[in-house]
Parts: C-alpha cells; sequence; structure tokens
C-alpha cells in the first residue's frame, strides 16, 4: 500500500467511496432484518472489534433531542417567527435580513443554543460509554461539538463540516477561524436575553426582546474588515484551519493504521443528503477489508448494498433507544 494513499482523509475517503460505489450492484438490501438479534451481533462486534470507526450524522444529534422545529423552535425564535413565518430553525437561518443586526440577532440564539447549550438527552455520553475503552475514531458531519462536550478524546475526532462555535471570515482571505462563544453571549444579552444557572438561554420579560443585536457587536475580519460568517461548510469559501487538516490526517492514520484489523464501521444517523462523506467510504472500507464489518443505525433509513450485506448489521430505530439497548444486561 502507497503510505501516501490516504494523505487526506477527507478527500480521498470521498474519491474512495464514489469509485467502490460506482462499480457496486445498484441494489440496496432493506429486507426486514430481525431486531433483536442484530442487536445482539452489535453487542458481540463492540467486544470483540480491534478498532471502532464511528460515523455520524445528524440522525444521532436528533436523537440528543436537538430538534429545530416545533416547541424548542418556538421558545427561542417567537417573535422571528411573528414576523416572517419561519417553519423551523434551518429556513430562518437562510434568510436575506435587511441589516447584520437582525442577522446575528438570529444566528447568535441559533448558535448559543445548538453549540453551547447542552444536548437535552444524554445520548453521546451513553455512545462514549460504549467504545470509551476501545480504539475508536470519530468523523462527522455535525457541527454543534457535541461529541467533545459528552468527553470524547478531541484527537479522536474529525468535525469535517465545521463548528457553529467557530467563525471566520467571509471572503475568506485567511484560513483561521475564531472562537466565538464570548462574543454570541454577548450578542444574545443585547436582545435582552439572560443566562439560567444551568445555561438555558431566558426571557424574562418578552416584551423587551428585540430581534436585532446592538451595532458595535457585529464582527469584522480582523485582517481584511470584511464581514465575518460562520465556520460551516456550504459552499468553497468554507475555512479549513490548522485543526482541520489535522484531524483529516488522523483519521487518514487512524484508518490506515487499522485497515487489515478487524474493524467495526459503527454509522449513526447519517442520511441520504450527504453519503459521499460517511456512508460511502464506510462501504467501500468493508468492502475491502473482509474482517471489518457495516453496522448501520437509522431512524426509517437503515440499510446496506448487497455487497457487503453478509457483513452487515441495520439497526432501525432512535439511537438512543438502540444503545441503551445494546447497554443493557452485558
Ligand atoms: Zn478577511
Amino acid at each position: 500500500m502507497n503510505r501516501n494513499y490516504y494523505k487526506d482523509g477527507y478527500s480521498d475517503m470521498i474519491r474512495k467511496g464514489l469509485n467502490t460505489v460506482r462499480s457496486f450492484d445498484p441494489q440496496i438490501s432493506r429486507k426486514d432484518f430481525d431486531r433483536n438479534e442484530n442487536i445482539e451481533k452489535l453487542k458481540e462486534e463492540l467486544n470483540n472489534a480491534e478498532a471502532i470507526v464511528i460515523g455520524a450524522g445528524a440522525g444521532l444529534s436528533t436523537s440528543a433531542g436537538f430538534i429545530y422545529t416545533g416547541q424548542r423552535f418556538e421558545r427561542y425564535f417567537w417573535d422571528f417567527i411573528d414576523e416572517y413565518h419561519f417553519n423551523d430553525m434551518y429556513s430562518g437561518g437562510f434568510y436575506p435580513y435587511e441589516t447584520s443586526e437582525e442577522f446575528w440577532g438570529y444566528w447568535s440564539r441559533y448558535i448559543y443554543i445548538n453549540r453551547y447549550m447542552d444536548a437535552p438527552k444524554p445520548v453521546y455520553r451513553e455512545l462514549l460509554d460504549l467504545v470509551k475503552d476501545k480504539e475508536y475514531f470519530v468523523i462527522t458531519t455535525n457541527v454543534d461539538h457535541c461529541f467533545q462536550k459528552a468527553g470524547f478524546d478531541k484527537k479522536r475526532l474529525f468535525y469535517t463540516q465545521g463548528d457553529y462555535g467557530l467563525f471566520q471570515c467571509s471572503k475568506p482571505c485567511h484560513d483561521k477561524t475564531y472562537d466565538n462563544e464570548e462574543i454570541v453571549k454577548k450578542m444574545a444579552l443585547s436582545q435582552g436575553f439572560e443566562f439560567s444557572e444551568t445555561g438555558d438561554l431566558i426571557a424574562k420579560d418578552w416584551t423587551r426582546i428585540k430581534r436585532e443585536i446592538s451595532s458595535d457587536l457585529i464582527p469584522y475580519c480582523p485582517v481584511c474588515g470584511e464581514a465575518m460568517t460562520m465556520n460551516l461548510r456550504s459552499d468553497d469559501t468554507f475555512v479549513q484551519d490548522e485543526g482541520w487538516y489535522q484531524a483529516s490526517s488522523a483519521y487518514a492514520k487512524f484508518l490506515q493504521e487499522n485497515e487489515e484489523r478487524h474493524i467495526l464501521f459503527l454509522e449513526l444517523g447519517v442520511g441520504n443528503n450527504t453519503p459521499v462523506i460517511i456512508k460511502y467510504p464506510f462501504w467501500a472500507m468493508v468492502d475491502e477489508n473482509s474482517n471489518s464489518v457495516y453496522a448501520c443505525l437509522n431512524y426509517n433509513e437503515a440499510y446496506t448494498p448487497k455487497q457487503i450485506e453478509e457483513r452487515s448489521i441495520c439497526i432501525d430505530g432512535d439511537i438512543g433507544e438502540v444503545l441503551n439497548l445494546l447497554k443493557g444486561s452485558e
């Protein structure tokens, strides 16, 4: 094997996944899996695997209670909903606000509740309990920092799509990112919010809440003076800073060091929107390494390609519930 093959964990893996999946029979196995049997199989794998690669998507945070609609949305954005009739938190994030004050009014609440507040349910901590004594590595498209908050080892994490907790130049004129906790909190305070003892964002007097932050808090790039923005991958202006490159090569290194071993590829809540980052590379690596096993935990979308069906464990359901079943009666 060429030593440099996995130099960049991110784009090399994407290429590898696409190349392999193209050669696959397009058939997807959706047969009725025996749930109890598969939970037992996965328990065994968690015990016996020499290495575990966790691939996590939005479904894992949904299971942890990070819901972007309904009550949780209304609780923090009632005034934006009144004004613009948004149906969920995402749509408000894409809205072309007339002023930067209002743009940051929306985004500071969004960032605070999804990045700096604890997840409502302990799903990430339960996951850590299952793998903490193993050789593991995590790749995730989630940008909410839940793995680190739950205590996962930072050196074993690769956040591919950015982090709500970082700002970057919107141009961008340089490849650096900036922690935003302090400024985001100030932005929320300037709209009239307060913080509870447990860190919840609270509006003691709803009538005093403004949708705008004060103008002096609008963040500008310290180098070129352009507007700052969130470090989230949406187009080619996404900044991959030094930490990102380190994580990408740590991921590549982990895969390379374990490539012949008995690996459990544990995919959690990865949807169909971006299968190229986690799902396809996992399929390709399982196809290539006959000692490896693919587990797919997903609510309504648990499936596997025919090629690796024999070494696949698909479990449909809420991830938090499944993790509890995995922990139970060991
Ligand atoms: Zn700049």
